[in-house]
């Protein structure tokens, strides 16, 4: 019996193993994917700002061109009051001036405030391409761990398998039964270590006389709360190792 209990403990934590591999193989694409939710946010920041950036130095070239043609504008009609015959026109033709320059001494002041606005964005496009830059060295090492460890999943999965049925094949038939509805129903735990008279499975203290009987492993004990099946474990060294 002593053995027979001995493969039922190795079965449980061979089982409890693959389940960890299988929910690593679940989690590991998610995991993925938020990394990749992460980038896109950072790439967004960027590309919006090179957007706001290309706007901006195209209402700035804008402004410019309307700038040059006013300048010129002036020019021109300055040249008219030479030409210009009664006294009538001539009033009308400084105003006209004065309206132009007033127009281009606002396009003056617009590209003064664009020109500030360039700067700003300029400033913060290189804050958030620094950001990403860092964010994706963060993200190429984690997703290429995560690749690696979903390339090799699905052998170390049946490796542990092949094991998994090896220490099966040496279990009483019995005893497998017993087994296999216990996981069933214990959500997959169907042996549980006992230490200090406190069952692992459900938390539970076993009877002082039940504890003195699961340290010698002469028979099949199951916990009187949870029913699984039970086994000493001694965590003496472990209890010291984390006093230290
Ligand atoms: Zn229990």
């Amino acid at each position: 019996m002593k053995e027979q209990i001995f493969l039922l403990i190795k079965l449980q934590n061979a089982d409890s193993e693959i389940e960890g591999i299988k929910s690593r193989k679940r989690d590991l694409p998610e995991q993925k994917e938020a990394l990749a939710d992460k980038l896109k946010i950072f790439e967004d920041a960027v590309e919006e700002g090179t957007k706001r950036l290309d706007d901006s130095n195209k209402t700035h070239r804008e402004r410019e061109s309307h700038l040059k043609n006013g300048t010129e504008n002036v020019k021109k009609t300055k040249s008219k009051l030479l030409e210009v015959k009664t006294n009538k026109e001539y009033e009308a033709t400084l105003k006209e001036i004065d309206s132009i320059n007033m127009k281009n001494s606002q396009i003056e002041d617009e590209i003064i405030y664009i020109l500030d606005d360039i700067e700003n964005t300029r400033k913060n496009l290189k804050i958030k391409e620094s950001e990403l830059a860092d964010y994706r060295t963060i993200y190429d090492r984690k997703t290429e761990k995560i690749e690696t460890e979903l390339n090799s999943i699905d052998s170390v999965l049946d490796k542990m398998m092949k094991k998994y049925d090896k220490i099966r094949e040496k279990v009483n038939l019995s005893l497998l039964k017993k087994y296999d509805i216990l996981k069933e129903r214990r959500n997959g735990y169907a042996v549980a270590p006992v230490w200090k008279e406190v069952c692992e499975g459900c938390h539970m203290n076993i009877p002082p006389q039940m504890y003195n009987e699961l340290q010698k492993p002469e028979k099949l004990i199951l916990c009187p709360n949870c029913n699984r099946i039970i086994y000493w474990e001694s965590r003496e060294i472990s209890d010291e190792q984390e006093d230290i």
